[in-house]
């Protein structure tokens, strides 16, 4: 039955003494992910609304935004991709798509790794000089003298 069998096995493995194999020499060689493979998160910090959305969603806690100046809406985002279960929530939680995946898998380390994702300085000085235009322009509306009220019409 044995030798039936490695008889009946025989073809296949001629086959596949010739045919190339599937797996590549990592980590001499790479293969390339699909496209919808879920690396490394990315945060574009400068379109971020600081909604928090992320945060609140995340179920394994691997996200902080926070202000990155004071008197400016522009945030920083902390991301502790040693608890990032690359489920993506932050992904359709953010309603201004600013959170995204990377295709790199390549993240082992002997140390947590934190990725820090700040607002870039040309975001922070454009929010900060559009936040002074419009209350400029506000406090310009609220100093322009009143319309007269129309006066009343002659009875008659
Ligand atoms: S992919 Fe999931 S676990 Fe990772 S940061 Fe986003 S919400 Fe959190
Ligand atoms: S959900 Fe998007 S916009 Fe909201 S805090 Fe997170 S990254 Fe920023």
């Amino acid at each position: 039955m044995a030798k039936l069998r490695a008889v009946a096995m025989l073809p296949e493995l001629i086959r596949n003494f010739f045919r190339k194999p599937n797996t590549v020499k990592y980590p001499f060689e790479h293969l390339t992910p699909p496209p919808d493979y879920r690396g490394k998160m990315v945060w574009d910090a400068d379109k971020c609304i600081g909604c928090q959305a992320c945060v609140r969603d995340c179920p394994t806690n691997a996200v902080d935004v926070i202000k990155a100046e004071p008197d400016v809406k522009k945030f920083n985002t902390t991301y502790r991709m040693y608890t990032c279960i690359f489920c993506g929530q932050c992904v359709d939680s953010c309603p201004v798509d600013c959170v995204s995946w990377t295709s790199s898998f390549e993240l082992s380390s002997d140390k947590p790794q934190t990725i820090q994702y700040n607002a870039s300085p040309e975001a922070i000085a454009l929010a900060r000089k559009q936040a002074a235009d419009k209350a400029a322009a506000a406090a310009q509306a609220a100093s322009a003298p009143k319309p007269e009220p129309p006066a009343d019409k002659p009875a008659a």
